[in-house]
């Protein structure tokens, strides 16, 4: 399996990203909102790109559908229940489901609502095991709940899915929110050496060789999978005196997303 991320350089910070078979150079774009620098990736390497997969039925994922499938004549692949929103539609996924590209690459569909409650992550069972996460996680972070999502369903996905993951799966969020991110696990966790010395190495990168996080290392910079720090716990007692002794993680986490916020 062979990934390109694509910088788009764009005011939201997307990233898209195409997948390619290395014996057959079918390709599949996911999310691929800049149109022209996805299909010039894939010219540039021989790639054809025969699906388009959407994460989730945000403009910022789907803008690009119409572009790519009119140049390359891809097939169109998201959550099953997103038909209403992302016209031309041609495969519903579900949990469980496969994603093939080619002979060699073999996505996992996962169903991880939150977000938006439409919204689906392709988990690779490599030996580096890859996955793709639209708008759930983002490197330090997680998604908002502001357009069709819930908080609740946020955290089951977090607790339930991506917290079970192996420790060296390689995450491929939708978004470059890094500096802003750790600048928020460092609000909330100031004793988090990891955040702050990776967000020394990061402020300058160039987003067209970002760093890729691990989950193993998601767990100690991002605050939404640090739900039992002390550090968190206490600080948040300060925003929610109410907050009782040993909070339970999922409020925690309702209460970082909530802080998030406004933040
Ligand atoms: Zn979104
Ligand atoms: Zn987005």
């Amino acid at each position: 399996m062979i990934i390109k991320q694509i910088w788009t350089g764009n005011a939201y910070r997307n990233f898209n990203y195409l997948i390619a078979c290395p014996e057959t150079g079918e390709a599949m774009a996911i999310d691929p909102l800049d149109h022209e620098k996805c299909l010039d990736a894939a010219k540039a390497r021989g790639w054809q790109i025969t699906q388009v997969l959407n994460t989730h039925e945000h403009f910022d994922h789907i803008g690009g559908n119409e572009k790519v499938i009119a140049a390359t004549g891809a097939k169109l692949l998201a959550h099953a229940n997103a038909g209403d929103a992302i016209p031309g539609m041609d495969r519903g996924l579900k949990a469980g489901d496969w994603v093939k590209v080619g002979n060699t690459v073999e996505l996992e569909v996962l169903d991880t609502p939150g977000h938006t409650m439409s919204h689906v992550c392709l988990l690779s069972h490599t030996e580096t095991p890859a996955l793709f996460c639209g708008d759930t996680l983002f490197n330090a972070g997680a998604g908002n709940c502001h357009h069709g999502g819930h908080p609740e369903e946020l955290y089951g996905t977090f607790a339930g899915q991506l917290a079970q993951l192996a420790d060296n799966t390689r995450i491929y969020p939708g978004h470059d929110y890094l500096v802003n991110n750790l600048e928020f696990t460092l609000n909330r966790e100031p004793d988090n050496e990891q955040a702050r010395d990776l967000l020394g190495d990061v402020r300058d990168q160039d987003p067209n060789a970002a760093l890729i996080s691990t989950l193993a290392m998601e767990k100690e910079i991002n605050t939404f999978f640090r739900l039992h720090s002390p550090t968190v716990i206490a600080r948040l007692r300060e925003a929610f005196p109410d907050l009782p002794e040993q909070p339970d993680p999922g409020m925690v986490f309702l209460k970082l997303r909530e802080l998030r916020n406004s933040w």
